[in-house]
């Protein structure tokens, strides 16, 4: 008997039809002996539609009150895939994250996950009674509901699997695994039966929207088994069969499998990325701080970072943030910053997308930048900013370009071969 935490997308959770789907999935593998905690998301569309009737009302919402519009969308699909539970003779209870008590910080619409209290889910796990926790949502140590961030249920199901020892954290969704690109841009792209966690770290922080990138992160920190797996199958699929089924998501390179596999795994895109220029700043030391100080003070994410060597004492500085942040950056540089340290001026540009390789496999060979720099010159695709590490390189473009260059290097690296 095992311990698994399951955690349901909004697709799988997109309708009354889906949730007893879903409930009959919960049902067999309770009835195959195993302890069984689930996390659903709110159902497909309904946390866009909130944050929407947010911004009917403010423009830019007051963070603390739009979590608590944006959380309610999982307290409707709990009690909901409860509900469908008990309907099939299975015990069930569902939670909030406030009911649990899933404690974060006070970061409003990006809280992080600080301690989680397994008390009440054992006492029911105990008496054989399915769990149900909604995900995305947690309180802070004051008592105000917070969200975790888009796409956060797959950190919530991963971070209960990590705080209660689950044996496997199974993250169902609408595609049936990691592919080697998105399919819904490149059809042809492949599964992978297994995936590195440095290799998912890095797709994820590269904008690989199928798991949450702190859900990856917390099954790295806690050697959460985490498993990728489509919830559109037979929901009576045989037990064994599904536990083989999808991506596994490994903490060490199997050498056979390595032996075999594609240099690159996965192409990544992300396109809600902003970059933004700091112009002729003074060359000294405390520039890099005094620019992207403030802004990370005010919980803002730097991705890409870029400075020009320096000419007649200045230099630029250039960086991506996230879209939603844009604004409020710009403001930020343009207000306290700029006084301070006299740069020429300040520009933007919100019309930009990243696109990454990812690949163990870059570590023992040489050319792939090239190769990828090639590719992306051949279709006439400038790159405006690069950044690699060991296992990824990232190239910053204009928007209009990212899936033909997804495209073409998703072929370039033979990704449709694996
Ligand atoms: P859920 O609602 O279940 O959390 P998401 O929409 O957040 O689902 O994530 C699943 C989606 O992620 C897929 O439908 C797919 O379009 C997208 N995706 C992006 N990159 C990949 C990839 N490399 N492999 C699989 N899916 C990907
Ligand atoms: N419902 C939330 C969202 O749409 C959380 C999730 O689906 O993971 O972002
Ligand atoms: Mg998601």
């Amino acid at each position: 008997m095992s311990l698994i935490v399951q955690k349901f997308g909004g697709t799988s959770v997109g309708s009354v039809e889906r949730i007893k789907n879903v409930a009959r999935r919960v049902a067999k593998w309770r009835a195959a002996g195993h302890d069984i905690v689930v996390v659903p998301s709110a159902m497909a569309g309904e946390t866009n539609r909130l944050i929407a009737l947010a911004k009917e009302i403010q423009a830019q919402p007051d963070p603390r009150e739009l979590d608590v519009v944006a959380s309610t969308g999982e307290q409707v699909t709990i009690a909901l895939l409860s509900m469908a539970l008990l309907e099939l003779g299975v015990r069930a209870r569902s939670y909030s994250g406030w009911q649990v008590k899933i404690l974060t910080d006070s970061a409003f619409t990006k809280a992080r996950i600080t301690s989680i209290d397994d008390k009440a889910i054992r006492g029911d796990l105990k008496a054989g009674t399915v769990v149900i926790v909604a995900g995305f949502q947690g309180v802070d140590a004051k008592g105000n509901i917070t969200t975790l961030g888009r796409g956060g249920s797959d950190t919530s199901a991963v971070a209960l699997a990590a705080a209660l020892k689950a044996d496997e954290c199974h993250i169902f969704t609408d595609v049936d695994g990691v592919y080697t690109t998105d399919p819904r841009i490149v059809p042809d792209a492949k599964r992978l039966r297994t995936v590195t966690f440095e290799e998912m770290l890095e797709m994820a922080g590269a904008g690989s929207k199928v798991l949450q990138i702190r859900s990856v992160e917390f099954a790295g920190k806690y050697k959460v088994p985490t498993r990728v797996l489509s919830s559109l199958t037979d929901p009576m699929m045989p037990v064994a069969e599904e536990a083989k089924a999808g991506t596994l998501i490994t903490f060490e390179e199997d050498p056979h499998m390595a032996m075999e596999k594609a240099v690159i795994s996965g192409v990544a895109f992300n396109r809600d990325e902003a970059k933004i220029t700091v112009h002729d700043v003074p060359d000294r030391p405390g520039i890099a701080y005094a620019i992207l100080g403030p802004i990370a003070d005010a919980n803002i994410d730097v991705d890409v970072i870029v400075q020009n060597v320096g000419h007649d004492g200045m230099t630029d500085m250039t960086f991506t943030v996230h879209r939603n942040d844009y604004a409020k950056a710009v403001k930020i540089l343009k207000g306290q910053v700029q006084s301070h340290i006299k740069c020429r001026d300040i520009t933007g540009d919100d019309k930009i997308a990243k696109v990454s390789i990812v690949g163990m496999g870059m570590r023992s060979h040489a050319g792939i930048a090239a190769q990828m720099f090639r590719t992306l010159s051949e279709e006439g695709i400038n790159i405006q900013m690069i950044s690699t590490s060991e296992i990824k390189i990232t190239v910053v473009i204009e928007e209009k370009y990212t899936e033909l260059a997804v495209r073409v290097l998703h072929k370039a690296f033979e990704l449709d071969q694996v």
